[in-house]
């Protein structure tokens, strides 16, 4: 917590009696709070826009244009908007103060007035001023620090892309959707060809940026609507919602082939790598996204053992 100190706070004071500013601004800085001032209420605008006060201490009654119409155009600008305004009143002016407080004043006190009262207020609202800005800080670097604990809770490190236990959460959110509205649901199960050889042959970093290429090779090739994640190792997924079986075999073919084209670099050389896709769509008789998933990967190992390279679905 940010400690109160009267130098850091700087205080607006505005009447067009000029003894009456020296006074306040007197006794204000004798206890250490830098000041400035005005004499109209003009001014008083100019001032607050281009200081940007912690407080602004408001004559009433002022000519040409008044307190409260101060204070009503100090409210309506965003920027100044916050800034605490005490209104300094004469006792014989105690109606217009139930308007003040419409117009956004935060307090006010009677001229005469009392040093002591005077400096109270003023320290009172400059605190809770500093307790809001705080508050709203702390609001401000929690809701970035739930925001980066759920990236990291959802997503592969590597590759950026959903991890596994994401995946499965939207997979299963989408399988019920499509269970009670009918609607077809594919999934791709993507194994990249000969990985173990590539970390063998060019290095762990190598492969490490193999699965980068092939995350976003996929991502490119896919609908915003469409959910991909690592699945561990270098296996992938990919859900299609609303997607049959031909449109699934179709998407699973450009993934394979853009992959196939996509040169990586490796120790100054140009390495190329390839997909086995296995696809299976929805079924009824699907009572989970395992049974869904299984089936494709019964096809991506068919496609393995067939030569790898190709995209074979599950056609029930
Ligand atoms: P296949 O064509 O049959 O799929 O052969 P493969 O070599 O791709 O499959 P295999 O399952 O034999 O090898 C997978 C390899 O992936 C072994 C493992 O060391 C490597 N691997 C798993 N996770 C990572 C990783 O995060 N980074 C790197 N660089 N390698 C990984
Ligand atoms: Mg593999
Ligand atoms: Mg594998």
């Amino acid at each position: 917590m940010t400690m109160f100190f009267p130098e850091d706070c700087l205080i607006l004071v505005v009447d067009d009696v000029s003894k009456n500013l020296q006074v306040i601004v007197e006794m204000l800085q004798n206890v250490g709070y830098e000041t400035t001032f005005a004499s109209s209420g003009q001014q008083a605008l100019e001032r607050a826009r281009a200081a940007k006060p912690d407080l602004i201490l408001l004559d009433l009654m002022m000519l040409e244009m008044n307190g409260l119409e101060v204070c009503e155009k100090l409210k309506a600008d965003l920027d100044l908007t916050d800034i605490p305004i005490i209104f300094l009143t004469a006792s014989t002016e105690q109606e217009d103060l139930l308007q003040a407080f419409e117009k956004g004043a935060i307090d006010y006190v009677t001229k005469p007035f009392h040093a002591a009262e005077l400096l109270a207020r003023v320290r009172t609202h400059l605190e809770l001023k500093l307790a809001r800005e705080q508050l709203k800080k702390l609001l401000h670097e929690q809701k970035v620090l739930i925001q980066e604990l759920e990236r990291l809770a959802t997503t592969d490190p590597l590759t950026k892309v959903f991890n596994r236990r994401h995946l499965l959460i939207l997979a299963e959110q989408e399988l019920k959707r499509s269970l009670r509205y009918n609607i077809v649901f594919s999934v791709l199960m993507l194994d990249i060809d000969r990985f173990k050889q590539i970390n063998d042959t060019y290095g762990h970093a190598v492969g490490d940026r193999v699965l980068t290429v092939m995350a976003q090779v996929s991502l490119n090739c896919l609908r915003t609507v469409d959910f991909y994640g690592r699945f561990g190792g270098e296996e992938f997924v990919a859900f299609l919602p609303e997607t049959d079986i031909d449109e699934a075999i179709i998407v699973a073919d450009r993934i394979r082939e853009n992959l196939e084209k996509t040169g990586i670099l490796a120790q100054e050389q140009q390495i190329f790598i390839t997909v086995s896709i296995g696809v299976a769509s929805y079924h009824l008789r699907d009572d989970s996204v395992d049974a869904m998933l299984q089936r494709a990967d019964k096809a991506l190992y068919r496609a393995k053992n067939q030569g790898r390279n190709r995209v074979i679905a599950d056609l029930l």
